[in-house]
């Protein structure tokens, strides 16, 4: 027997130090995410302040960040990261991904040296949690439409708003929040607790229930001068945050796919049927070759694409191309593992279901795959077909 990563020789493509972050983040998630993971989806409460402890002595906050205490970890590190994450729960990446590469990287990238030193060390140790506010309720996959304003009243800046599905909301020390002003778009760093700044969490998820969802509700929120991100102007700022998060997801959803194929793997070897062990028949084993092969692409992708970042290179229409066919492939995988473990695979004993129901907001944000196809159609034909 051959493991789905040995089939394709896939730990040749890594350095050793890649080898052993990879491990090491595999190890902490068997010890302190695996056991519990289950029941918080079920309850749908998180410890998410104790978790992002755990997470920044692991070094995973904001890791492939350089100084203010970040890791300053190659691309494929981190995408190995979140990885073994998401091969725990997709909610548990997003904490991840949210903190280190919206919040976090919003800040490194276009924060006054005052910021970054105030924020990214307590981050990066997971002393402090960051949420990244760019969507409203009317306006997701067009962020341009965004209705929340920031007006300067003579030092100041006031902020009136709403922004909706926002990771980390109510446990964020700091929201990065995108607002129109005069000037174009620009960000803003709102510490919790500033007056007019209410925080509510969106309640009844059926996905993603191990992961903090909020309504960030920006009622004469005045903010001194220096909560102005001042290295980013227009939208190019918040999506240059979310190129760099979407990289992490062409890895994470190759996790959630892996841990459900191993998943269905055993169980097929274990579960008799007609006298037989299921893995024993050919309609199986076309199920479980088909998922190898799309797992063992996905992969080789995900590598292709963080070297290419490594090497300075990558576009953002390479990672988009990453996202649509991990994610995808990564749902249809966590779909036929399911239908291998039959009426056990739509509990919560087993992984599977809780990684489908997940995926299926993961093909949603970070930019839908009906909107990576538009960007790919664009990048092949030369035309946008977004209006
Ligand atoms: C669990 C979760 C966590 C999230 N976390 C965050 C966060 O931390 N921060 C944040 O800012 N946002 C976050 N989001 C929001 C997410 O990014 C948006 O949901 C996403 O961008 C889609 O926006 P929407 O839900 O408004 O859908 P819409 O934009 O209304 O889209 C609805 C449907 O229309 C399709 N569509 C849109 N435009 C076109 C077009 N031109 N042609 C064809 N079809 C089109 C979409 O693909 C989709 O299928 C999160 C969402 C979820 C579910």
């Amino acid at each position: 027997m051959i493991t789905p990563t040995a089939l394709f020789a896939f730990d040749t493509l890594l350095t050793e130090e890649e080898r052993e972050i990879r491990n090491t983040v595999r190890r902490v998630c068997d010890r302190e995410i695996r056991p519990h993971v289950a029941e918080w989806f079920e309850t749908g409460e998180l410890p998410a302040r104790e978790l992002a402890r755990t997470l920044g002595s692991l070094g995973v906050l904001g890791m492939h960040l350089e100084g203010y205490g970040c890791a300053g970890m190659g691309a494929v590190s981190y995408g190995l990261a979140c990885l073994e994450l998401e091969a725990a729960d997709s909610g548990l990446r997003s904490l991840v991904s949210v903190q280190g590469s919206l919040a976090m990287y919003a800040i490194w990238k276009y924060g006054s040296e005052e910021q970054k030193q105030e924020w990214l060390p307590a981050m990066a140790a997971g002393e402090r949690i960051g949420c990244f506010g760019l969507t409203e309720p009317d306006f997701g996959s067009d962020p341009a439409g965004m209705r929340t304003t920031a007006k300067r009243e003579g030092g100041d800046w006031v902020l009136n708003g709403t922004k909706m599905w926002i990771t980390n909301g109510s446990v964020s020390d700091v929201a990065v929040v995108w607002a129109r002003t005069d000037e174009g778009v620009r960000g803003f760093l709102v510490p919790a607790g500033t007056p007019g700044f209410t925080v509510n969490d969106v309640k009844h998820k059926i996905s993603l229930r191990a992961s903090v969802t909020s309504e960030l509700v920006l009622d004469g929120v005045r903010l001194p001068d220096a909560a102005l991100l001042p290295g980013a102007r227009g939208l190019s700022g918040p999506l240059g945050c979310l190129n760099e998060a979407r990289f992490g997801i062409v890895f994470g959803a190759m996790g959630a796919a892996l841990d459900c194929l191993e998943t269905a793997i055993a169980y097929a070897g274990d579960r008799e049927v007609f006298a037989r062990p299921l893995a024993s028949y050919q309609l199986t084993q076309e199920k479980l070759a088909d998922m190898a092969l799309e797992l063992g692409k996905g992969l080789l992708l995900a590598v292709h694409l963080g070297r290419l970042k490594e090497a300075g290179t990558i576009t953002p229409e390479q990672v988009s191309a990453g996202k649509l066919n991990n994610v995808r492939e990564a749902l249809e995988i966590a779909r036929k593992c399911r239908t291998l473990l039959g009426a056990s695979g739509i509990t919560l004993e087993y992984p599977v279901i809780r990684h489908a129901v997940n995926l299926e907001s993961v093909l949603t944000y970070e930019g839908t795959s009906e909107i990576h196809s538009l960007v790919l159609g664009k990048a092949l034909t030369g035309i946008a077909a977004f209006h």
